[in-house]
């Protein structure tokens, strides 16, 4: 066998919530071959599987039994596509945010908002990641994968892939069944700015390129968002809500100053910062947790904490924000070894 396998392996670095964990068993596969290889050994072993990329979006366990696979196949490459288009490839280990500025930098444009993102390729899809106005699906084209029962491999279309706002085929049906091995994107060598999310466009020139996008959202964010290598946290920890149209307005009649986005199908999508700030949360802090004290739908840890811990505070926050305005918040990161 050429996978290198490590046993009761650390991911206390592995995890940007910065949470110690171990795991059973772990392997960093670097050809698909190798990845299939290590799913073959977890079928015959019986062992449960968890799927690993930067760590940015999950909460990890004191321990992780059966097999932790990190794909590590980082390659990334150009193919021109029709009209002003271009085919992006990415493997499943390429650093998300280091692929947004070298395509940026290269004048490519339709990833730039996304700047800064933390996680791995492999992940974009799984959550459909977002942000200044700007979804992975507008770019996706295809998907690459490897299915956990039988190591077949399959390419997914991006319609196949059921993208919507913080979700997709793989937080549903497929939940738990396939590790991506690429994306393809389509990017277009014509300028495509879209500078309608908050202060963006006072933030650039008239005629930006890609790269001055890419560096003034980046600015943005790490004025407003902490750094996961200075305090360990997750990103959003809960999705912005969405609700009916006739709370939205009884809630609306109680806030005037309410952030609220309605949407085609009627409901209503609030800003669950907000809610939390609104409930006098931001900065709050109990032991190893709190709230951020910049950007209250952020939670951090402070150190010292576990798992259960921080969704036990998860869970205040959200009671809080369910008495006094009677919004259900979800969780976004994912908890590891939780079984669809
Ligand atoms: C500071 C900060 C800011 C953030 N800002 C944003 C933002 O603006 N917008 C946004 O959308 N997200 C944001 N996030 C969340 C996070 O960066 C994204 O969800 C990212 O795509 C997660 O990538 P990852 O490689 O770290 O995934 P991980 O956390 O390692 O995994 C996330 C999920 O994907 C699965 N997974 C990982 N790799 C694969 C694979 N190859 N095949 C199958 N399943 C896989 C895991 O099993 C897990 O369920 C932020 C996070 C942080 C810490």
């Amino acid at each position: 066998m050429s996978l290198a396998l490590q046993a009761d392996h650390d991911l206390s670095r592995a995890n940007t919530l910065g949470l110690p964990c171990r795991a059973e068993h772990f392997a960093a596969p670097t050809t698909t071959a190798e990845l299939r290889e290590a799913l073959a050994l977890a079928r015959r072993e019986a062992w449960p599987l968890t799927v690993l990329g930067g760590g940015s979006n999950l909460i990890l366990p004191a321990r992780l039994a059966g097999l932790v696979l990190r794909p590590a196949m980082d390659a990334w490459w150009l193919e021109a596509g029709e009209g002003d288009g271009v085919r992006v490839h990415a493997e499943a280990a390429v650093v998300w945010h280091d692929l947004v500025m070298a395509l940026a930098g290269r004048g490519l444009w339709g990833t730039e908002n996304l700047a800064l993102i933390p996680g791995h390729c492999g992940a974009a899809p799984i959550q459909n990641i977002g942000a200044y106005g700007v979804e992975l699906g507008e770019v996706l084209e295809a998907v690459h994968l490897v299915h956990l029962e039988d190591g077949r491999e399959a390419v997914l279309s991006a319609d196949d892939c059921a993208l919507g706002y913080r979700d997709s085929i793989f937080k549903g049906a497929l939940d738990g069944r396939v590790v991506i091995t690429r994306l393809v994107m389509r990017l277009s060598r014509s300028p495509r700015p879209r500078l309608g999310y908050g202060d963006l466009a006072a933030r650039v020139g008239v005629a930006p390129s890609a790269l001055e996008v890419a560096e003034a959202v980046c600015a943005i964010r790490r004025e407003k968002l902490p750094d996961p290598a200075l305090l360990g946290n997750a990103g959003s920890f809960f999705k912005n809500p969405l609700v009916a149209g006739e709370q939205a307005a009884r809630l609306l009649a109680a806030s005037p100053d309410m952030p609220h986005f309605p949407q085609p199908d009627g409901r209503v999508k609030l800003a669950a910062g907000w809610l939390i700030d609104r409930c006098g949360l931001r900065g709050w802090r109990e032991e190893h947790f709190g709230v951020h004290d910049r950007q209250a739908l952020v939670l951090v840890h402070f150190g010292g904490g576990s798992a259960e811990e921080l969704l036990g505070f998860a869970g205040r926050v959200a009671d809080r924000v369910r008495e006094r305005f009677g919004v259900e918040l979800e969780r976004e990161p994912r908890l590891a070894g939780e079984r669809p």
